[in-house]
């Protein structure tokens, strides 16, 4: 998807409306049209950068640094127990849209957002294996 064609780059310009929360020279956040939860909000750089690979580190930050601001926001103003965080990188990690997002997802104590996580136990030796195979690619 090109960035003349990305849906996130037409709203971050105004081209397609949005209902905005907050917005500067760096990000836009906005609600998220398929909530799930009350208050569910993509905050997203301007820039259009696929994944979080993509984007350069200064720029990264810049998100980050008004991320918990945006977040804790959100929070209080629909009156969250918690919120997660979330990044989907990839097709099989659930991305849809293909300029960079983060999403920020209010949660009550017990609604049940995310019940299913398939944690696992690793066998004797796997962790160190894999961490092995990373750290080659850092
Ligand atoms: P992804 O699965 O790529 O991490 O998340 C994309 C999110 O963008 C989805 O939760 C979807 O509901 C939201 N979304 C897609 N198109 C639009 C749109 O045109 N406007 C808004 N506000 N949200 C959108
Ligand atoms: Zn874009």
């Amino acid at each position: 998807m090109s960035a003349q064609e990305c849906i996130f780059c037409k709203i971050a310009s105004g081209q397609i409306p949005a209902v905005k929360i907050y917005e500067d020279e760096i990000v836009v956040a906005f609600l998220d049209i398929g909530p799930i939860s009350d208050g569910h909000t993509l905050v997203l750089p301007r820039q259009h950068f696929e994944k979080v690979h993509n984007c350069p580190p200064e720029l990264l930050g810049q998100i980050w640094t008004r991320l918990g601001k945006i977040a804790n926001a959100v929070a209080l103003a629909t009156g969250a127990d918690g919120y997660n965080v979330l990044c989907n990188n990839g097709r099989a990690a659930g991305q849809i849209v293909d300029h960079l997002h983060f999403h920020i997802v209010p949660r009550k104590a017990g609604d049940g957002v995310f019940a299913k996580w398939p944690s696992y136990k690793y066998g004797q030796g796997r962790a160190e294996a894999i961490a092995e195979k990373i750290i080659k690619f850092l």
